[in-house]
């Protein structure tokens, strides 16, 4: 089976809707017809600053959710970044062969660091894509399944995969991006021109993986309408609106024009409490197993225990050729 790896930062006490159906609905989907490597981006989350009790915790809550959703840890290598030296190993040996100047086009980069401003930034934020493009490389993955977002840093690793490649002999695979085509773009319920974010400035606008059904059902009550009283889907005058029957289609597979259709002379009201049901009852059984994962963490950590040792008998040898390559000499 070909290969493909994806990860994302355990930087909230949970995952929201944006993150399920954007992300890991096609994880798992992915998994059936791919070799699945994914993982725990904890030294990403540390390029800007994390409580160390809380990304232990959030760590653990990743990995529950992962695999409450699908994700089956027999199958796929799960496992956490910082379980696997070589993940920062590598990272050293393709930050040599970056260029001040291109990584300094990141625009990720830019926008993070404007918000603290560049001096007050880590170091670490900058070299960030170096040590996603290791990320990567140890796996010699085909396919890398990202948000549109990542775009520029998957360019990056093709192009540091193939200098390495060039000037030291065949050694990565060239991955390629998987872009999802519709990609269910999840929007904030209070504020539906902003993607939902777990770094959002408030948490009413959330639908969380791990919340109480009851807060969840009360956010969704909440979420901001718009002028009118028609349910119709219109991106640009009813962001609220639309936002909501997205996630109804998202949550249930019927489409969005049937929605329209069976709501058709019925109140904002009538669509968000129905919504609620269907989004709570979509979410119950991931919520359920997750929490009963987190309940023994002993277990968990044993399930990623095996991962990392699936995960570094790949990226071991992997590395062990870009050391010989590189002309490190041998430890006799
Ligand atoms: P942060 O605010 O820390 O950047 P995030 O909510 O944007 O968090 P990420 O960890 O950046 O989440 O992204 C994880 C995955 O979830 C990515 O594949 C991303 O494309 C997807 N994703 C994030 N937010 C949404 C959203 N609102 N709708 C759909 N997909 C999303
Ligand atoms: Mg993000």
């Amino acid at each position: 089976h070909p290969r493909v790896l994806s990860g994302m930062q355990p930087s909230a006490d949970s995952l929201h809707l944006g993150n399920y159906l954007g992300a890991l609905v096609n994880w798992v989907k992915v998994q059936e017809d791919f070799e699945a490597f994914y993982f725990i981006p904890d030294l990403h989350a540390i390029t800007v600053p994390q409580d160390p009790a809380d990304l232990t915790k959030r760590t653990r809550v990743a990995a529950a959710q992962y695999i409450a959703a699908g994700i089956d840890p027999q199958r796929s290598t799960l496992f956490v970044q910082s379980h696997i030296p070589e993940h920062t190993q590598l990272t050293w040996i393709l930050t040599c062969i970056t260029g001040m100047g291109e990584a300094s086009r990141m625009t990720q980069f830019k926008d993070k660091s404007a918000r603290e401003g560049v001096d007050a930034s880590g170091v670490g934020l900058f070299t960030y894509p170096m040590l996603m493009a290791a990320d990567i490389l140890l796996y010699q993955p085909h396919g890398v399944p990202v948000g549109d977002d990542q775009r520029q840093h998957i360019e990056l690793t093709r192009t540091l995969a193939q200098r390495f490649n060039h000037r030291y002999g065949e050694t990565f695979v060239v991955p390629v991006g998987f872009y999802p085509e519709t990609g269910a773009r999840i929007y904030d319920l209070q504020e539906p021109t902003a993607k939902m974010s777990k770094s959002a400035q408030s948490p009413n606008g959330l639908i969380n993986i791990l919340d109480d059904p009851k807060v969840t059902a009360k956010r969704i009550k909440s979420a901001v309408t718009d002028a009118g009283t028609e349910i119709h889907y219109d991106r640009q005058n009813k962001p609220g609106v639309s936002n909501l029957l997205d996630i109804y289609a998202a949550v249930t597979d019927r489409s969005v024009d049937d929605l329209v259709t069976a709501y058709e002379g019925k109140m904002y009201g009538h669509l968000k409490v129905d919504l609620a049901e269907a989004v709570t009852e979509r979410l119950a059984p991931i919520r359920t197993r997750a929490l009963e994962l987190l309940d023994d963490p002993a277990e968990l950590d044993r399930i990623l225990a095996l991962g990392a040792e699936k995960a570094r008998s790949v990226a071991a040898p992997v590395l062990d050729d870009v050391y010989k390559k590189s002309g490190f000499l041998p430890l006799a």
